[in-house]
């Protein structure tokens, strides 16, 4: 186990290339269950990252809100919201 001041630690990648991050680790970035991380080379070193959250209809990274371990930004929920209430206004006419 890694302390939370330990910033470092050996690990041994598994059959199926898998890694275990340890949990202090997590813990500090604050990585759930189900988060996504961006992996990347940087000459010889494998880089490690929590992704950055981005809107699952049109990948803006900025004001977003969760929804079911989904991002989506404020003007995509006015969007949809907008939309839901013309359909409701038409059926309630209808
Ligand atoms: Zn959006």
């Amino acid at each position: 186990m890694v302390s939370p001041a330990v910033q470092s630690a050996t690990r041994r990648i598994d059959e199926l290339g898998r890694l275990v991050v340890p949990v202090a680790m997590r813990k500090r970035l604050g990585i759930c269950d189900g988060d996504l991380l961006d992996v990347r080379l940087e000459h010889d070193r494998l880089v490690v990252a929590k992704a950055q959250p981005t809107c699952a209809l049109c990948d803006d990274t900025n004001d977003l809100e969760e929804h079911d371990r989904k991002s989506l930004c404020v003007r995509c929920i006015d969007s949809v919201v907008a939309r839901h209430d013309a359909r409701a206004r038409v059926s309630v006419s209808a």
